[in-house]
């Protein structure tokens, strides 16, 4: 990259690899994956999977056949599953790839069949009615003969742990496990494997937790990852009464100055997002202040010694974001797209 953007992302590396190691500690007899579809988060799939895969993570889960050829060579060792399985039209990437499809519906299983089969893995649906085969067709036959590696399912409401769906199916994939060989068994996404060591198995699949998201509040040892800096386009003086920005919600109630930032929603700052914001310099708090543009925000710079071409800080605590916005913290994180510059340290 040039080097030249007015907009970072500053990403974590030792974070990152701390919320894995965490995050395999509470789950000390199955192994750790990480899911990086989308990109990884948004953070940089490829980026995320070299230090993963130098940590210790062998397991690694992405959504469509773009996404693992996006990837490239893997790190020696690693191993690639393709959760939306194999369609048609992926046939042939499927069965060059060195990845593993997810199998979800009886149609790919019998596709994957007639294709000559191989090592694939296999998705049940327990409950969450998305994708995989059903229990009855999964028991029933569906899949005899596959060479199954992981047989997996997906929690609906890990992030709500008193809801009953959760032991309901924990209970359906403990018979799954009993009724089809594999080679290993996987539920848990992050905040599944917060739900205890039943919900473990042999392979966990944590996705939001290892980029600094907090799914529940048992996640104590998630530290956040990414940041957000926006360099100063322009500052201005504006008087009393003076409104900023689009439909001129924000009035200034005396003499100020406002900093005008190149961030919007066009790069994932959501205009959800604007009542609470602020920007930091150094100890120096900023508020936001009117609406978020498309590709522009304006700060309140009365306390801060700050000029055009300095860099900001944007507040991007996804917990409470989250909260504050009604955005989930996938939504938060996913949405800052390639407009960023970013850098890992
Ligand atoms: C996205 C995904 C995960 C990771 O979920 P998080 O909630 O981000 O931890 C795990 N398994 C499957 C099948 C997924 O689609």
């Amino acid at each position: 990259m040039s080097g030249s953007a007015p907009l970072r992302l500053l990403l974590d590396g030792s974070s990152l690899v701390a919320n894995w190691r965490w995050l395999a500690a509470q789950a000390p007899g199955a192994a750790c994956g990480a899911a990086i579809k989308a990109d990884g988060y948004g953070l940089g799939a490829r980026d995320v999977v070299a230090r993963l895969a130098q940590a210790g993570c062998a397991d690694f889960f992405c959504a469509t056949w773009a996404e693992a050829a996006a990837l490239g060579e893997l790190p020696g060792g690693a191993r690639l599953a393709v959760l939306h399985g194999a369609r048609a039209e992926d046939m042939d990437q499927a069965r060059a790839s060195r990845a593993r499809p997810v199998l979800n519906s009886v149609e790919q299983v019998a596709r994957w069949r007639e294709a000559g089969g191989g090592p694939c893995d296999v998705m049940v649906d327990t409950g969450i009615n998305r994708l995989g085969l059903g229990i009855e067709e999964a028991m029933g036959g569906a899949l005899a003969g596959l060479r199954i590696d992981t047989l997996m399912s997906h929690l609906a409401c890990a992030d709500e742990p008193d809801h009953r769906l959760n032991a309901v199916q924990l209970t359906a994939f403990q018979a799954l496990r009993q009724a089809i060989p594999a080679a290993r068994y996987s539920l848990a996404n992050s905040a599944g494997i917060l739900l205890g060591p039943d919900y473990a198995f042999d392979l966990t699949r944590p996705g939001i937790a290892l980029y600094g998201g907090v799914p529940v509040a048992a996640a104590t040892g998630i530290r956040p990852v990414a940041a957000i800096e926006a360099q100063i386009l322009q500052v201005r003086a504006v008087r009393a009464g003076d409104a900023v920005g689009y439909g001129a919600t924000w009035q200034a109630p005396a003499d100020t100055r406002i900093a005008i930032l190149n961030l919007g929603y066009a790069d994932g700052y959501m205009r959800l997002l604007a009542p609470g914001a602020f920007a930091t310099a150094g100890d120096r708090v900023l508020p936001l202040v009117g609406r978020i543009s498309m590709d522009l925000i304006a700060v309140d710079a009365r306390n801060a010694d700050v000029g055009e071409g300095d860099w900001l800080r944007l507040d991007f605590d996804l917990p409470r974001l989250s909260v504050r916005s009604g955005l989930s913290q996938y939504e938060l994180l996913t949405g800052l797209n390639l407009r960023f510059e970013r850098y890992w340290n």
